[in-house]
């Protein structure tokens, strides 16, 4: 039997290492997400039939209540507030490491000190992944509006993580570990993924997030060490591995270092400048009938789509557009850039949805020596990613990070209900240029109205 269950384990591990290579495509993502929800299947059912197992009632009774709020949450949730669920869920899993640590060093009787010492680290960074990834789920919920920034934080932080490792350090050393110096640990551990978190402002959320993701597949990964689970060390290396990528994609992409994440408190309304007119332009309004000319008699459009087309769900009416656009003959191009919305691939997944053909879509490195031949570059919903204080301003709080040029295009239609601010919390210079003329509205009405007014051309 033992031979079955590590096979199973192994064979889940397979599924979730192949299953994480289809995710990397398009094409090929929704079968991955099937691929490692089976490998995921294998490793619940074969855990029933491990030696010693008891307690099968409120094993079911968990499955039961985790599967289904997991379900029902799955169906429910919007593309938007995607973020802030992949929040919960991971705290969850990390959560989860740090209860296995808890139910290990009670027990105590390690197989060897290596044993004990990945049980605590396990347990340390599980709990920290877990509170923090609360407190990102309140802060993008809305439910934490105010970064917390007092005096002297970072020194109280630095002290509580020091005692968070007193604490680990004694229950590594420790035979038996007594329960005051466990509970101590754990309250204290949880307490400083509080802590560390609440101070980062709610613009770099997702980048935190990513990072708990990645510490949560470590947590993982050491306790799969002491339960001897195969499938747990491999998968939670693999969730490491892939989250540490993820989060070093998103901060070069913003061009900000993980300490300036971690530590500078930005978009917390600290660190906010106004680049509003600063050459001196200003904001000019254009018709649906005008803008929808404009692109109907260009070569050449360029499509950038950002944060507001996935509030407004406007990605069919785009997709409709567009197809009337290559009808007559215009060359249209998708520009989509790295962390344009809320997490990477927010924009791809929209446009997928909608039917967009893959090879219409590219990346910033692709794309952005093609806007000066653009006759228009439409943004629709798009706007720190497309702001060129990041190329102009050191002292812009976004200075450095790579942008769409869509400025560099002969015309720029930006499709935006108001004078609403992107996620950064600054104002755009796109907006008063010359070339550049506001189609106001929600995403998906202008679209229906360009589409309706190309219609009578
Ligand atoms: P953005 O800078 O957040 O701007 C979105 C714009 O959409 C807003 O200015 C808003 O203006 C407009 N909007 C909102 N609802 C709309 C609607 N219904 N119809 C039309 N427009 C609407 O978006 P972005 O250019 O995509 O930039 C993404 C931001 O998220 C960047 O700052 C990036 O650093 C940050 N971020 C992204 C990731 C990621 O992985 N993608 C990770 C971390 C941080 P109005 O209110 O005037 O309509």
């Amino acid at each position: 039997m033992n031979a079955v269950i590590q096979l199973s384990y192994f064979l889940a591990a397979v599924l979730f290492i192949l299953g994480l290579k289809r995710m990397s495509s398009p094409v090929t993502a929704r079968d991955g997400i099937v691929w490692a929800g089976i490998g995921m299947l294998v490793a619940t059912l074969i855990t029933f039939f491990s030696p010693g197992m008891h307690n099968y009632g409120w094993m079911i009774l968990a499955i039961g209540i985790g599967g289904g709020a997991a379900w029902y949450t799955g169906k429910k949730v919007a593309m938007t507030d995607m973020p802030q669920m992949i929040a919960i869920y991971n705290g969850m899993g990390g959560g989860a490491a740090a209860a296995i640590a808890a139910v290990e060093l009670m027990r105590g009787d390690f197989y060897s000190t290596s044993f004990q010492v990945l049980a605590v680290l396990g347990a340390l960074i599980g709990s920290v992944a877990f509170s923090g990834s609360m407190v990102a789920f309140a802060k993008l919920q809305g439910l934490l509006k105010k970064s917390l920034l007092f005096p002297n934080q970072q020194m109280i932080n630095l002290l509580v993580f020091i005692s968070v490792l007193v604490f680990g350090l004694i229950l590594m050393a420790a035979d038996q570990p007594g329960g005051f110096s466990i509970f101590m640990f754990f309250a204290l551990a949880l307490a400083f993924g509080v802590m560390m978190t609440v101070p980062i402002g709610g613009a770099d959320m997702p980048v935190v997030i990513s990072l708990f993701n990645a510490l949560t597949g470590l947590a993982v990964a050491f306790e799969g060490f002491v339960l001897g689970n195969a499938a747990m060390i491999i998968a939670g290396t693999v969730v490491g591995s892939a989250g540490t990528l993820l989060t070093q994609l998103m901060a070069k992409a913003m061009n900000r270092s993980l300490a300036n994440v971690l530590f500078s408190g930005f978009g917390s309304g600290v660190a906010e400048t106004t680049a509003s007119g600063e050459d001196g332009g200003s904001m000019k309004a254009v018709d649906a009938t005008d803008a929808a000319v404009m692109m109907a008699y260009a070569e050449k459009v360029i499509i950038v789509p950002g944060y507001g087309m996935a509030v407004a769900q406007a990605q069919h009416k785009v997709w409709e557009f567009t197809q009337i656009l290559q009808e007559r003959g215009v060359q249209v191009k998708f520009a989509i850039h790295p962390v344009a919305g809320r997490m990477p691939g927010h924009m791809n997944v929209l446009l997928a949805e909608a039917g967009v053909p893959y090879d219409m879509i590219y990346d910033l490195e692709e794309i952005n020596n093609e806007f000066p031949q653009a006759d228009v570059a439409l943004v629709i919903g798009a706007n720190d990613v497309v702001n060129p204080v990041a190329r102009s301003n050191p002292d812009s709080p976004i200075y450095g990070m790579p942008i769409l040029d869509a400025d560099k295009a002969r015309q720029v239609i930006v499709v935006k209900r108001g004078r609403g601010k992107g996620f950064s919390g600054i104002e755009n210079a796109l907006f008063f240029l010359d070339n550049t003329s506001m189609l106001y509205g929600d995403g998906q009405a202008a679209a229906g109205q360009l589409i309706a007014e190309i219609k009578q051309l």
